[in-house]
């Protein structure tokens, strides 16, 4: 059926191998997951073709009427969902709501405190190589090496030598909860603005399985296609405060981005009514057990997950002790079609790009269908992969299991 094949072969080509890929691959990359039918309806609707700068009922462009709809269905659901008395549904991206909010509430050359990348935060929290490590002054806290949880005591001494403008929480790779109010203090203590980026979280945090950051933060912003499990996209949600709604939406248009993406808004829309679906909450929990009993399984078969566990959608192994890195292991669970990234661990003596550990996350499994059965089974047949340290055999087993598995669940029913 699609149109594309017999015009131009070669992107077909590409789309049904990565359909397939997706079938056949477990998926543990933490910050995936499958968008449903319906979100991708949406977003390969005829709203794809309409400019829309501005605002609903406030825009730049004729013919907004329909398009307006969409983005208020997605505004009060967003705001529903999260408890939030403002929302911006049209970030283009997780970096492009941050790069609003930055923007709205620094000047160039302000001190900003954010969790470091090598220690799981975002590039856009601060990291040099980007926009805000170089437009700020980014002073970057870590965890704790000892227990591998965030060093509060450490952001609390950087917030009193630094005096950041605004302090950064959340996190691209954390297993435990976060003390949202904790960073309140800090932030009150030395009057910064608090950011809280819950993009890896905002589906737990929807499900009211991970506490929600929304009424104790100045501005929350998250992604809606990690855990949320929507388009890609980004989206800003605030308590209320009328003048910082006003420079966030100023911000985002004409700000940062021209034209938002209504295709996307609408399927923002559709994301967060699936997310009020009850079926969601129970999906979220699982999605935590899940993660919950690989971690264990890597623990009993004697590898080192930081912090000892988790209590989100994702963990993280250190290798440190066998000596193996990240870049190694990544590749040998690639091969038998697990697909994990990399990922550093505290105290890494590896390179970024090489590292001594693995981020392990269950959102995308968890949507085709795996329960506690499946999560142990697959944690032991990486831990059989590792044990015989990219042993072909032990591979080639493997990934016969993998697709017998995958078979058993498909993403999309065909
Ligand atoms: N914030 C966090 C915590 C993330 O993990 C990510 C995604 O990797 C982003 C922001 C950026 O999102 P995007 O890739 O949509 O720019």
């Amino acid at each position: 059926s699609m149109q594309i094949t017999g015009y131009d072969d070669e992107l077909a080509q590409a789309i049904r191998d990565e359909e397939r890929r997706q079938e056949e691959h477990v998926e543990l990359i933490a910050s995936e997951n499958y968008a449903s039918p319906r979100v991708m309806e949406a977003q390969g609707s005829v709203m794809t073709n309409k400019y829309a700068e501005g605002y609903p009922a406030k825009r730049y462009y004729g013919g907004c009427e329909y398009v307006d709809v969409a983005e208020r269905l997605a505004i009060e659901r967003a705001k529903d969902l999260f408890g939030a008395d403002y929302a911006n549904v049209q970030p283009h991206s997780g970096s492009q709501a941050n790069a609003a909010v930055f923007m709205a509430l620094c000047q160039p050359g302000d001190t900003v405190l954010g969790m470091s990348l090598a220690h799981g935060g975002h590039l856009t929290h601060g990291a040099k190589p980007n926009f805000s490590g170089k437009l700020y002054h980014a002073v970057q806290y870590g965890l704790d090496p000892a227990t591998g949880e965030i060093d509060y005591a450490q952001v609390e001494a950087l917030a009193r030598e630094h005096k950041p403008k605004m302090i950064i929480a959340g996190f691209s790779a954390y297993s435990r909860v976060v003390d949202w109010q904790r960073f309140r203090d800090i932030a009150d203590e030395v009057g910064a603005y608090l950011l809280v980026d819950m993009a890896h979280i905002a589906g737990l945090v929807a499900a009211g399985v991970y506490p929600s950051p929304v009424q104790i933060a100045d501005v929350t912003t998250t992604t809606t296609h990690k855990t949320l499990r929507g388009p890609r996209g980004g989206l800003i949600l605030a308590k209320s405060n009328p003048e910082l709604e006003k420079k966030f939406n100023s911000l985002v248009f004409p700000g940062t981005q021209g034209g938002p993406l209504m295709h996307v808004i609408a399927a923002k829309a559709v994301a967060f009514k699936e997310a009020m679906e009850p079926a969601f909450k129970d999906y979220q929990k699982q999605v935590i057990l899940n993660a919950q009993a690989m971690a264990e399984t890597f623990l009993a078969r004697g590898y080192d997950v930081v912090s000892g566990g988790t209590d989100d959608h994702l963990y993280l192994v250190s290798f440190i002790e066998q000596g193996l890195t990240g870049k190694d292991v990544d590749a040998w669970l690639g091969a038998a079609n697990i697909t994990v990234n990399k990922n550093a661990v505290p105290n890494d003596p590896q390179s970024p790009f090489v590292t001594s550990g693995i981020r392990v996350g269950t959102p995308a499994i968890t949507t085709r269908g795996f329960g506690l059965d499946e999560a142990r089974d697959l944690a032991g047949w990486m831990c059989d992969v590792i044990d015989g340290r990219g042993d072909q055999a032990v591979i080639e087993q493997t990934k016969a299991k993998v697709l017998e598995l995958c078979k058993r669940f498909p993403v999309y029913a065909r």
